[in-house]
C-alpha cells in the first residue's frame, strides 16, 4: 500500500517535471531549429541574400505554429510542406526570396493572395504597417485567421474570397505578393498597387514550368517585368 502510494507520488512528480521542463525546453529547440533554418536560408541564397530584416523577420514568426502538429518537428526543414485541402506552405527559401523582392519599408501597406497557413503574412506583418491577405478556400482562411490573431498579428487583416480581384477598399498597395500561380498578372491587382510599387507573382500553369516574376509599377504608370527564378506553386482558383 505504501508502495503503491510512493510510486503514484512518484508518477506525479514525474508529470509535474515533464510539464514544468520539456515544455520550455521543447520551445529552446523549436529557436535552436528557427536559428537553423535561417542560417541555411542564406546559406542557400548565393548570389542573392535576402535582406537582414527579412531574415530577422523570418527568425521571429514561429513556423511550427503554421503547420499541422504532427508536421511540426519538420516545420524548419528548407522544405514546403502540406497544410491540408491540397495546399502548401512554400519553401522557407522561396518566402525569403519573395518578400526580400518586395522590399518592404515598415510603412507599408501590403497586400497577400494566398493566405493558406498564414506563415508569409505573418513574416510580412513583422515588417510592414498593414497587411491584407485574401484566401480562397474558407476553413483555411478561417484557420489562418484564428492562428494570426491568437499569435497576436494585429496587423493582419484575412478574408476569404477570390483574390484575383484584390482588396479594392484598402488599396492602393505598396506591395503585392501573390502566394499561388496565375497565368498571366490579374488586371485588378496591377490597379491596385501603388505608382513605385512592387508586386511579386509565380506566373505559368500548373505542372508546367512557372515562373517567379517581379513586376514594377514605375512612377509614370508604366509597368515593367522580370523574370527572377523558375518556381513551382499551387495554381491560383477562382472563376475569373
Ligand atoms: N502563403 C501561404 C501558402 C500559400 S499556398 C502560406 O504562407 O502558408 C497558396 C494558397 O493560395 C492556397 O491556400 C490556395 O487555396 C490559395 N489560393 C488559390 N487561388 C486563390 C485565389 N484565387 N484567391 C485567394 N487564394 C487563393
Amino acid at each position: 500500500m505504501k508502495c503503491q502510494f510512493a510510486a503514484g507520488a512518484a508518477s506525479a512528480l514525474g508529470a509535474f517535471l515533464y510539464f514544468c521542463c520539456a515544455l520550455p525546453s521543447q520551445a529552446a529547440e523549436f529557436d535552436a531549429l528557427r536559428q537553423k533554418m535561417v542560417e541555411e536560408v542564406v546559406a542557400s541564397s548565393g548570389s542573392t541574400p535576402p535582406d537582414p530584416s527579412v531574415m530577422a523577420a523570418m527568425g521571429k514568426v514561429e513556423r511550427h505554429r503554421f503547420v499541422p502538429g504532427w508536421l511540426a518537428p519538420f516545420a524548419y526543414r528548407n522544405h514546403p510542406l502540406p497544410i491540408g485541402y491540397g495546399q502548401t506552405i512554400s519553401q522557407p527559401l522561396i518566402v525569403a526570396r519573395m518578400t526580400d523582392l518586395l522590399n518592404i519599408k515598415e510603412g507599408d501597406t501590403v497586400l497577400e493572395i494566398g493566405t493558406g497557413s498564414g506563415y508569409q503574412a505573418a513574416v510580412l506583418a513583422e515588417m510592414a504597417k498593414s497587411v491584407y491577405s485574401i484566401e480562397i478556400i474558407e476553413p483555411l482562411g478561417k484557420q489562418a485567421a484564428e492562428r494570426l490573431k491568437s499569435l497576436g498579428y494585429e496587423n493582419v487583416e484575412t478574408r476569404v474570397g477570390d483574390g484575383y480581384y484584390g482588396w479594392p477598399e484598402a488599396a492602393p498597395f505598396d506591395a503585392i505578393i501573390v502566394t499561388a500561380a496565375a497565368s498571366h498578372v490579374p488586371p485588378p491587382l496591377l490597379k491596385q498597387l501603388k505608382l513605385g510599387g512592387r508586386m511579386v507573382i509565380p506566373l505559368g500553369a500548373s505542372f508546367m514550368t512557372q515562373y517567379l516574376m517581379l513586376v514594377e509599377k514605375q512612377q509614370d504608370g508604366s509597368v515593367t517585368t522580370r523574370q527572377i527564378v523558375p518556381v513551382r506553386f499551387v495554381p491560383l482558383s477562382g472563376g475569373h
